[in-house]
This record gives structure tokens, sequence and C-alpha cells, in this order.
């Protein structure tokens, strides 16, 4: 039985998430895969009912499902809160909670929207990208941090780059468990000519690599002439791996290859659970007017699938009803170009569920 935790939060998120939800009990109903779900309270609507945004009994139910479907958390009705209360700091505590310390952003060009990209057809034509960032650790967490007030009177500010090699070890192991999954090959991501603490992070890789996964192509570079390479030849990518910072920029690099908000998944996963959400946020200005496009929450929910319950057909499956229904020329508002058909969040979700039905 797969139990899962439903966090439709705030906004575009519950509209979204309604949607993968239905999926979820068609596979149930119709396909005989065992779920169970359990829907709660996340963000400002956790806000307004008990006055934070995420309580100790979601955390508790969290920890206690295999999986966490989350829509997207914010509003402007929680903007001016005080940080610890907003409804984005129940998301970080979700995720140190759960120590997810690996974030999963696939992007992936879909033939029906190749035009949307702002690089040439020829460049970004069956892109298929796994990028893995280290979510946990690195220089976004490590300390000494601050601001010094120095004797001169001038001002410094610290971070401070650390990776211990079991924080190494575990995101890489990830990296290659997937790539197996996929093209069998990991780029590693570092800065190795200037930072020790990436020296370590490019040994690491190599010793996992050398170690258990020498089927895996494994390539190593740089983070500028990954940057660069990104955009010359980001088809010959398949999984990336990187550390928290360096990761955190090449992931929304690999996304704007793909074109919309709208389209893109992503995973958190680690030892204690994994969360599913789509990357964007809860988009208080379409909020409530069904205009939303549900497909980076129903590819959240593929994800799950194959992920946290090893479903890889199923998972597919919904790929591929989502390809047919862009290919038929269906596209929400944000996807939108002349001579396509326009239908909003509900219908989108209809028209994948239709598909999905006919593989039955
Ligand atoms: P956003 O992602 O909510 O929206 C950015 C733009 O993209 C908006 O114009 C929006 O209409 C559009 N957009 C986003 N998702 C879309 C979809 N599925 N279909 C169609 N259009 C879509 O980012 P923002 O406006 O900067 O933030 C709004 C709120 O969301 C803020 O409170 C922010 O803190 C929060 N946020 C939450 C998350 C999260 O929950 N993981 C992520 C990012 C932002």
């Amino acid at each position: 039985m797969a139990k899962i935790l439903v966090l439709p939060g705030d906004g575009i998120g519950t509209e979204v998430t309604e949607v993968s939800v239905k999926i979820l009990e068609l596979l149930a109903e119709e396909k005989g895969i065992e779920i169970e779900t359990e829907n709660a309270l996340f963000g400002g609507s956790s806000i307004d009912e008990h006055g934070v945004p995420v309580t100790k009994d979601v955390i508790e139910k969290a920890k206690n499902s295999d999986a966490v479907l989350l829509g997207a958390v914010g509003g402007t009705k929680w903007e001016n809160l005080k940080h610890e209360i907003k409804p984005e700091s129940g998301l970080l505590e979700l995720r140190k909670q759960l120590d997810t310390y690996a974030n999963l952003r696939p992007a992936v060009v879909y033939p029906a929207l190749v035009d949307a990209s702002t690089l040439k057809k020829e460049i970004v034509e069956n892109v298929d990208i796994m990028v893995v960032r280290e979510l946990t650790g690195g220089i976004y967490f490590g300390t000494p941090r601050g601001i010094d007030n120095l004797d001169d009177g001038e001002q410094k500010g610290v971070n401070t780059l650390h990776y211990k090699t079991s924080e190494i070890e575990r995101v890489a192991k990830m990296a290659f468990e997937i790539a197996g999954k996929r093209n069998k090959k990991v780029t590693s991501i570092d800065k190795s000519n200037v930072l020790e603490s990436m020296v370590l992070w490019r040994d690491t890789v190599t010793r996992v690599w050398k170690e258990n996964y020498q089927d895996i192509e494994l390539e190593h570079l740089y983070v500028d002439n990954a940057a660069m390479q990104l955009i010359r030849r980001p088809r010959s990518f398949d999984v990336m791996l990187a550390g928290n910072m360096f990761g955190d920029i090449i992931s929304d690099e690999a996304a704007q290859l793909t074109g919309s908000l709208g389209m893109l998944p992503s995973a958190s996963i680690g030892d204690k659970g994994a969360i599913y959400e789509p990357v964007h946020g809860s988009a208080p200005d379409i909020a409530g007017k069904d205009i939303a496009n549900p497909i980076a929450s129903v590819l959240s929910t593929a994800m799950m699938l194959k992920y946290s319950f090893n479903l890889d057909g199923i998972s597919l499956e919904i790929e591929n009803s989502i390809k047919t229904v862009l290919d038929k020329g269906f596209r929400t508002a944000d996807i939108y170009e002349e001579g396509k058909t326009k239908v909003g969040c509900r219908e989108m979700g209809e028209l994948i569920i239709n598909e999905l039905k006919k593989n039955n």
C-alpha cells in the first residue's frame, strides 16, 4: 500500500493538486494500484487555521507516509508575516524534518513545445536532462556565516562551503542509480580547480563510481564550463550532479531550455521521506480562475510513482498521455500559441485522464 500525504497548499497549488489526486484515484480504481491518500493543510491555509505554516501533526504524518505530494505555498495575504511563520518557512521545515538531501529537477523539451524555448530548435530538440542537486549541505548551510564588523570600520560577509564524504557519497549514489534508470550517464559538476571542498567532491564521486557504477558513463565538468555546455550541447547530458549552490543555478538554467514554469516538476528525496512538487509557486495572479497549467504537478506525480514506488511503467504512461494531449494541440494559457486549443486547468486534467484510460 502506497501511503501518500497530499498537501495542496495555497493558490493554484490546490487547483493543480486536485488534478493529480484525480489521476491517483484513477490508478487506484482502474489499474489496481493500492494507494491511500490523506489531505492536510499546509502553508497559508495552515496559518489561517492553526497559526503556523506546518503543524507537528502534519510533520509526523509526512514522516509516516511513503511520499508527500505538495502543491505550492504562499500568497499576498501572508506576505508581511514574520519570516518564521511565513508559508514558505513551512516548506523549509518539512524538507529539514524529512532530511531530503537530493533535489531532482528534470528538464524535458516536449516536441509539441519545442518552439517555446528561447534556444534554436536544432539545439533543444529531444533534450531530456535530470539535475540532481545536493539540498541540505554546502555553502547555504555552512558555518561560520554572517556579517562581521571589523576594527577598521569595514564589514566582512562570510559564508562557508564544506562537504563531508558521507554527504557527497549519498547524493552521488542517488545520481548513479537514477542514471541507471535513464541513459546511463552522469556529469558531475564542481570547481575543483579552485576549491578544496570541490576536490573532495570530485574524488568522492569518482570513488563511488569505481566501487559500484562503472556501467554508467561519468564525466566531470567545472561549473563555468557546464553552464556553457548546457546551452551549447544540452542533448549530450543525461544526469547532471551538483552541490547545493551550483545545482541551484544549473537547474534553473536547464529549466529555461524547456519554456514554461507550468511544465516543471521536482522531487526532494531523503532517507526519511520524499516530497514531490511542481517547481512553480502559488501564482496569486491567476489563482481561482481555473487557468493554471496542471502538467508540472501531474509530472511530479509521475516522478513519485517512479522514484518512490518503482512503478516505472505507469509513470511512463502518464508522461505519454501528456505528450499525446499536447500533440493533439491542447494548451493551457501559459503555453498557448496561435492555432491551438486553449483549455483550463480542470479540462487539461480531464484530457490527460482520458488518454490514460485509453491505455487500460
Ligand atoms: P510563481 O511561480 O507563483 O509565478 C510566477 C509566474 O508564473 C506568474 O505569472 C504565474 O501566473 C506563472 N505561473 C506559475 N505557475 C504556473 C502554472 N502552473 N500555470 C500557469 N502559469 C503559472 O512565482 P511568484 O509569483 O514569484 O510567487 C508567488 C508566491 O508563490 C509567493 O508567495 C512565493 O513565495 C511562492 N512560491 C512558492 C513556491 C513553492 O511553494 N515551492 C515556489 C516559488 C514561489
